[in-house]
């Protein structure tokens, strides 16, 4: 198989010409429709200058034209950079200064906005796509180790960072996706995730470009079409909160999921909860998988062979996993908990225009540092149990915030918890659970219980009930933001 990304579509483009790639619903395309009209866009896109290695940067709302743009940028050569469509005018500014895109695709709506920030040339995407010229570019050839996309990572301190993906990244993880998921050209895969991020764009869009598959391609997460598709669907990929949205509509019947194969989950922690819940319900067990920005995916549970409640699985082929102590990088023996380290060919080539970052990020025998805490069970499934900056020492003991959030998840009167770290003026920090209360809630119950299972260092200083937690778009609990709302909580206690 070619090493260059654009080489990887093109084989499938040649292979599944007729095959279904795009049905919305109301229209389908083929594989050839799509390369046909991608091959005049990337014309398009290389006159108006977008040489190899330059930076498209895309901010729209998901489309059929986004994704052929997609395919069109990786064709010309070009570095594509998609962007979240919820960042404000100073976080595009920044975007704009780091990357120095080319060219600059937005919504009508924003075309002010990317000139005034100082984008060179700015196009919707109506524009772009007017009078496609009829010429066919040639693509331009590619090396595994050119850079395919750049896609900043929001990073829970300082300014975002723009992780350097190169063709060989892309398609060696996309290779190793379809192989242990089982894609083949007769999926039908249920895409309502954004494609302006890893688990959207790389995981979703390759399995089903690689494999010749076909995309059901919704605009966002909704149960009543995801629940109307499943009758001619195969795979459904998502994050957490597509699974709990799922489970709280009682159209979801075990009949409706019948029909498909494959549930996957990532992007951030399945509850124990959710996952048993789902599998009463409809006899699946979602596989949860784990992956990043900077790394692509780098474990998930097995497709035949026990996906674990709680786990996100062994090492995907390929890639190696390891825990180390975060602060020396002594590798841990099996059992201990410490900080996830990877290597393989998925590993990105580094931030953009940022050395020292990069330099800081990576051990001296190529391992990166993913900044999550976990630990590898007896049968070498990897667990995770929250971000490093996570970690809440409290009375100088460390308390993983998953321990704790795992107990309350399992409540019926508790929807989902998140558990954080404030500072306090006799602990250093104190751990508070912030929680998502159900029918019947009571915070003195849940209190002793925990007192019941846990050491006393690990039960929550207040449990705080509140109509919803904060998420990002991809369903992430924003426990910045929770750290910073309640910041104040302990300021006077012991004073
Ligand atoms: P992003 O770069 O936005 O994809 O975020 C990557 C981060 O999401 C990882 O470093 C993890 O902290 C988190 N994450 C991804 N998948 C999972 C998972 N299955 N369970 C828990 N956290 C996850």
């Amino acid at each position: 198989m070619p090493a260059d990304l654009y080489g990887r579509f093109a084989s499938s483009f040649s292979r599944f010409a007729d095959r279904p790639l795009i049905d919305t619903g109301e229209c389908t395309y083929t594989y050839d429709e799509i390369e046909h009209t991608a091959a005049r866009l990337a014309a398009r896109l290389i006159a108006i200058g977008l040489a190899p290695g330059e930076r498209l940067l895309v901010q729209t709302a998901k489309s059929v034209e986004a994704l052929i743009l997609y395919i069109a940028c990786v064709r010309a050569g070009a570095i594509y950079l998609p962007l979240n469509v919820d960042y404000t005018e100073a976080e595009l500014a920044y975007f704009v200064g780091d990357a120095e895109p080319v060219l600059a695709i937005c919504d009508p709506e924003r075309v002010v906005l990317f000139e005034r920030i100082g984008a060179p040339a700015v196009r919707t995407l109506a524009q772009l796509f007017a009078d496609l010229p009829e010429i066919t570019a040639v693509s331009v050839p590619r090396a595994a180790d050119d850079i395919a996309a750049i896609l900043y990572t929001s990073g829970t301190t300082g300014k975002p960072k723009g992780a350097m993906l190169t063709n060989a990244n892309l398609v060696s993880n996309g290779e190793t996706l379809i192989d242990i998921w089982r894609f083949t050209p007769e999926d039908r895969l249920i895409h309502m995730l954004p494609i302006f991020h890893v688990h959207g764009l790389f995981v979703a869009m390759h399995c089903v470009l690689f494999s010749g598959a076909c995309a059901i391609f919704l605009p966002k997460f909704a149960s009543d079409p995801a629940i109307r598709h499943m009758e001619n669907a195969s795979v459904m990929m998502g994050v957490p909160t597509f699974y709990t949205r799922l489970l709280a509509d009682a159209a979801f019947t075990r009949e409706v999921a019948a029909p498909m194969r494959l549930f996957v989950s990532g992007s951030a922690p399945l509850s124990a909860d959710i996952h048993r819940a789902f599998e009463d319900r409809t006899g699946h067990r979602v596989l949860e998988r784990y992956g990043m920005t900077e790394t692509g995916m780098l474990a998930s549970n097995p497709y035949e062979g026990e996906r674990r409640a709680g786990f996100v699985g062994p090492p995907l082929p390929g890639v190696e996993l390891r825990i180390a102590e975060f602060e020396t990088g002594e590798v841990l023996p099996q059992g201990e908990v410490g900080i996830v380290e990877a290597r393989g060919p998925n590993i990105f080539k580094g931030y953009w225009r940022n050395p020292e970052k990069t330099a800081s990020e990576f051990r001296a025998d190529g391992f990166f540092i993913t900044g999550d805490m976990g630990v590898i069970d007896e049968r070498g499934y990897l667990q995770l149990v929250g971000r490093e900056k996570d970690l809440i020492i409290t009375g100088g003991l460390n308390v993983y915030p998953a321990e704790v959030e795992a107990l309350l998840d399992d409540r019926a009167d508790i929807a989902e918890a998140a558990v954080i770290g404030v500072p306090h003026p006799d602990f250093g920090e104190a751990v508070v659970a912030v929680v998502q209360a159900g029918e019947g809630f009571d915070e003195a119950v849940v209190a002793s219980a925990l007192r019941h299972d846990l050491a006393g260092f690990k039960c929550p200083k207040a449990i705080i009930a509140v109509p919803e937690l904060p998420r990002n778009t991809m369903g992430k609990i924003q426990k910045k933001l929770l750290r910073e709302r309640y910041a104040d909580l302990f300021a006077t206690a012991g004073a």
